[in-house]
């Protein structure tokens, strides 16, 4: 039995990556089974995904030592499954910077699309196996997530290639109006906690003066968070502190408006203020044009605290 599996605070992409992948392998490969896995509790608007288009979620795994693992939508082994170092990775596919080392070779696939699904999507293609209109509309939900509708600086000509193509399957007519759904889904916050609102989509980034904890929330509309900004601002500072980050940062993204908040807790001001490019007032400003933790927010931060 082989795991595919996305990293932990799984989103909407790592988790049908992994069902969406295991699938395709089950069909080619006749010699191993592949399980798709999720590596932590999964999110709103996966919930909602998969009850839509009549999937289950996928098992928890808790502890990946000793199994067999494909790792898809990450590659970095602090954004992994716990246990992942005694694990036996067979295979990687991610569309992330690449931070990765293994002891012996692999099929390691990486590419600079929008979304781990655009790639599995292609791989369908490549081997000839057909799509089903469910399994479509599914791995079309994850890329309109991961690519913000096709606005996010992450999305490429091949990612709107695959769109239409998915969307044409799974017989949704106007994809910009799904994917509007899904982020209002998904930006609901009324009955979340601070917390959950922070840990949602969370990614941690080692540097040289410390860990770095960054969470992103994509919202058709910013005042939404206005309340509970205080809120979220004491969470980051209790989470800063008691597990150790040298910077906490949620970043509230506006999809239509194209721009996003930043709440900060850290314990070097300067510093954050450095890779934001800008000051912050009470730990929070607003930039615009930033809504892209992979290609603008995270290469800021690790730059500017690695050097
Ligand atoms: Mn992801
Ligand atoms: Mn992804």
């Amino acid at each position: 039995m082989v795991y595919v599996i996305g990293h932990t605070s799984p989103d909407l992409d790592s988790v049908v990556a992994a069902i969406s992948y295991a699938q395709l392998k089950n069909k080619i490969s006749s010699s191993q089974q592949h399980q798709p896995a999720v590596a932590g509790e999964i999110n709103k608007e996966t919930g909602y995904a998969l009850d839509r288009f009549g999937f289950s979620a996928p098992e928890k795994l808790d502890q990946a030592s000793e199994q067999e693992l494909i790792l898809v939508d990450h590659n970095e082994f602090s954004q992994a499954v716990s246990g992942v170092e005694e694990a036996e990775i067979q295979e990687v596919l991610d569309h992330h910077k690449v931070n990765f080392q293994y002891g012996s070779p692999i099929t390691f696939r990486s590419l600079p699309w929008g979304a781990s699904c655009t790639i599995i999507a292609e791989e369908y293609e490549s081997q000839g196996v057909e799509l089903d209109a469910g399994l479509a509309g599914l791995m079309l939900s994850a890329i309109l997530v991961d690519t913000v509708i096709t606005k996010s600086p992450t999305c490429t000509e091949k990612d709107k290639e695959v769109i239409e193509k998915l969307a044409r399957i799974a017989g949704i007519e106007d994809w910009q109006q799904f994917g509007m759904e899904l982020f209002k889904v998904r930006s609901s916050v009324q009955d979340s906690s601070a917390s959950e609102i922070i840990q949602g989509d969370f990614k941690e980034f080692e540097t040289s003066l410390g860990m770095i904890g960054i969470g992103q929330v994509e919202t058709v509309d910013v005042s939404e968070f206005d309340d509970r900004q205080e809120e979220l601002l004491q969470e980051l500072e209790n989470m800063r502190q008691q597990q150790g980050y040298h910077t906490a940062v949620l970043f509230i993204t506006d999809i239509i408006k194209e721009g996003s908040r930043f709440l900060v807790a850290t314990s070097d001001q300067e510093k954050a203020e450095e890779a934001l490019g800008a000051q912050l007032e009470g730990g929070v400003v607003y930039l615009d044009g930033i809504i892209s933790r992979k290609k603008q927010v995270a290469p800021k931060f690790t730059s500017t605290f690695n050097e």
